[in-house]
């Protein structure tokens, strides 16, 4: 069994928790630590969860909204964390004040088998140091997570096909943003090849990756001046050709619900 919760999407904080059963055992992991220690058990008691029912966590890279309470959260619940040797470098590495040997350096497509969860990163194009996003399986059916890129890679395109979950970026409207009061070179990071994924961009990714067997579409890290739910749900509904009830948006302040992956 695998399910999934956003616990809070976009620029404000990321965090989403990936939970596999098989048999008597139960793996938790959380993806990104964007939200603080009091705000995070607060979502998660909202998941009928408790921080203590964390196993793990895994940052996808040194982004604030991504980063920025692992430290806290990983040393207050003594859980390893995964990231790349870049990610851990550009949070100053052994300066960040860390315990290092709570510390497990992940790497593009080596699958890591924790507990009755397999993780497999993929590097992805994004101006970080080394990011990397994740596909994660319970050993029969995967979900593919996928915020913070620029643009979709042969690379990208190839870890995620097969999935039967996407919870991926829907960042921005190509018209609202370049219409928008944004500096220009704010505009040209976010639209560039290593900045954040466009919902037409998105839309065309979730297209080929369309088949029978893919269940659930969460859009996640929607930008809040330049987007909204409601274009983001029209234009992923066509593209699956599915209705505006049959895909998700994750919430900054509430997430998504569980979804179950089958
Ligand atoms: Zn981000
Ligand atoms: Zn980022």
């Amino acid at each position: 069994m695998l399910r999934f919760k956003n616990l809070g999407s976009g620029s404000t904080g990321n965090a989403s928790v990936i939970e596999a059963q098989c048999g008597h055992q139960t793996t938790r992991i959380l993806i990104d630590c964007g939200l603080g220690l009091k705000e995070l058990e607060r979502r998660l008691i909202q998941a009928n969860l408790e921080l203590s029912d964390l196993d793990a966590l895994f940052i996808t890279h040194e982004h604030a909204d991504h980063v920025g309470h692992t430290k806290r959260v990983a040393s207050s619940l003594k859980i390893p964390v995964w990231m790349s040797q870049g990610t851990w470098l550009a949070c100053g590495g052994l300066d960040w004040g860390f315990n290092p040997s709570q510390i497990n350096i992940a790497r593009d497509t080596e699958v890591i088998e924790f507990g009755a969860l397999q993780i497999k990163p993929f590097t992805v194009p994004h101006d970080a140091r080394e990011p990397l996003q994740v596909r994660l399986s319970d050993g029969a059916v995967s979900l593919g997570v996928l915020t913070d890129l620029g643009h979709v890679s042969p690379h990208v395109f190839s870890q995620l096909q097969g999935c039967n979950a996407l919870l991926m970026e829907t960042n921005h409207d190509t018209q609202m943003l370049r219409k928008s009061g944004y500096p220009q070179f704010l505009k040209d990071r976010i639209s560039g090849p290593l900045g954040h994924l466009s919902n037409e961009s998105a839309c065309e990714l979730a297209q080929k990756l369309n088949h029978s067997g893919l269940g659930h579409v969460v859009a996640a890290h929607l930008s809040e001046r330049n987007n909204s739910p409601e274009i983001v749900l029209d234009c992923l509904s066509r593209a699956l050709g599915r209705t505006v009830d049959e895909v998700w948006v994750a919430a900054p302040d509430t997430g998504s619900a569980w979804v179950h992956v089958n």
